[in-house]
């Protein structure tokens, strides 16, 4: 069985490094996806933004995928492939971000609403990225992954939402996947034992309706299988002294946004300085 790799306290912060390139990319995103947007044209935007900060985009090439983003609107759930099709009011967009720097990896999602969005999408939303943080929580000394499973699965399906289990969360660092797997559903008190110096990329993929997926023939994409719409969000982080802190943020989308957040803070030791 794959052993976890756990990190120095130098290599996380150079995982670090890696992390806050896609967040600023995912910034540059924010600032820019509206009606008529394409995702080609984030996809060029992107590969840009993280080699003029001296990384190389994380997905292109990895596994053949032949882009920079993942992008998955509406229906998709992931590894949408960029095309020329323009966003449309009312769309929201799954975009997944990986850079690789100084030999380590980031790998950081959100999902973007496209103007005005239907408010029980939006309800969806605010609901799996709260999932996400409800499973962070859970990632600390003592914990298994079963618990970070748990917890997100939890808060998804009392609302109920489909838990996609096809696609996990995993750890990261040299390699973009890593031991251990971190699905979004399962029991508490299972699975691998969390310990001090691992990182992982934790990622609810939450559908509105069934949880059940379909592939399309691109080898890539994967859609819900009955076209209800996905969401998709994704923070790496870190295990140090024996609690959960992060290494991506959402916060260069905020500002973007104008939108104010403190559900950052409980997994931040120090203040983030943007
Ligand atoms: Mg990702
Ligand atoms: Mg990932």
């Amino acid at each position: 069985m794959p052993m976890i790799k756990v990190k120095s306290a130098e290599e996380i912060e150079l995982m670090r490094e890696s992390a806050l390139i896609v967040s600023k990319t995912l910034g540059e995103i924010a600032k820019v996806i509206q009606p008529g947007v394409t995702s080609l044209d984030l996809d060029k935007l992107a590969e840009e933004h993280i080699r003029d900060h001296g990384a190389e985009p994380g997905f292109l090439g990895l596994y053949g995928f032949p882009n920079t983003l993942c992008i998955s609107p509406n229906a998709q759930v992931v590894h949408g492939i960029p095309n020329n099709d323009p966003y449309k009011e009312g769309d929201i967009v799954s975009v997944d971000c990986g850079a690789l720097k100084n030999g380590f990896y980031g790998d950081h999602a959100y999902t973007f609403e496209v103007g005005e969005v239907a408010p029980e999408i939006k309800k969806m939303l605010r609901i799996t990225k709260e999932s996400l943080y409800a499973g962070i929580a859970e990632f600390k000394i003592g914990n298994r992954v079963g618990d970070v499973a748990y917890a997100i699965q939890q808060y998804c399906e009392k609302e109920g939402y489909g838990v996609v289990r096809e696609l996990v969360g995993h750890g990261i660092g040299k390699k973009m996947h890593e031991s251990p797997e971190m699905p979004n559903y399962g029991k508490r008190g299972r699975g691998k034992k969390f310990v001090e110096g691992m990182v992982v990329a934790i990622e609810p993929m939450i559908n509105l309706g069934t949880r059940r997926i379909k592939q399309l023939r691109d080898g890539w994409t994967i859609l819900t299988a009955d076209g209800e719409v996905s969401a998709h969000f994704e923070h790496d982080v870190a295990l140090i002294d024996g609690k959960p802190e992060l290494l991506s943020t959402f916060e260069y989308v905020y500002q973007a946004l104008g939108i104010r957040s403190e559900e950052e803070l409980p997994f931040r030791k120090k203040p983030l300085v943007l």
